[in-house]
């Protein structure tokens, strides 16, 4: 049987710390779901449509991703597809409070599902789309820290 496995995130941009976990989850899992959170009391930088865009350039030529949005309890989108496990990335133990909240959350959601935790690269730990999109608003080059179709639309939109 297949090992599906989802990983999500407002991908506001989509960076290179992000698909260096992609590239590792896909080693271990068979098909990774790539889930845009589209989530109605956040504020986005980028819209639905184009965060989703961001990652089918960057993923594609990866193979064995799906690239999805999905409103709603991400538990309930990993059952829908059948998943074994929620990737998450760590980049600092800051992260760990809050992934560690999520992940015993999600194991009484659902005891079935396992979340995986996973360290990019160390030259991916200080990338975060917030940062990246400040940087671009200063008239930056970003492309060392985003893949090139996405940079080019930042500088773009922060024209
Ligand atoms: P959100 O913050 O809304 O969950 P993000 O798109 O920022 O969404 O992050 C999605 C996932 O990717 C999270 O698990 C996050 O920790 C992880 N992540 C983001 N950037 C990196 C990075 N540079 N290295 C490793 N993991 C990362």
């Amino acid at each position: 049987m297949k090992k599906v496995a989802v990983y999500a995130g407002s991908f506001d941009p989509i960076t290179l710390g992000h698909i260096d976990i992609v590239k590792r989850a896909r080693k271990v899992f068979d098909e990774l779901h790539v889930v845009v959170a589209d989530n109605p009391s956040k504020k986005y930088t980028f819209s639905k449509q184009e965060r989703l865009k961001f990652a089918e350039e960057s993923l594609g030529e990866i193979g064995g991703i799906t690239v999805v949005a999905h409103e709603g309890l991400l538990i309930d989108y990993a059952k829908s597809v059948q998943a074994i496990a929620l990737v998450r990335g760590l980049r600092a133990l800051s992260d760990f409070d809050y992934e560690f909240h999520m992940a015993t959350m999600n194991q009484d959601l659902c005891p079935t599902i396992e979340t995986f935790f996973v360290t990019a690269a160390s030259k991916y730990f200080y990338i975060n789309s917030t940062t990246i999109k400040e940087l671009a608003k200063n008239r930056a080059d970003v492309s060392a820290y985003v893949p090139g179709y996405v940079a080019e639309t930042m500088k773009e939109f922060y024209r």
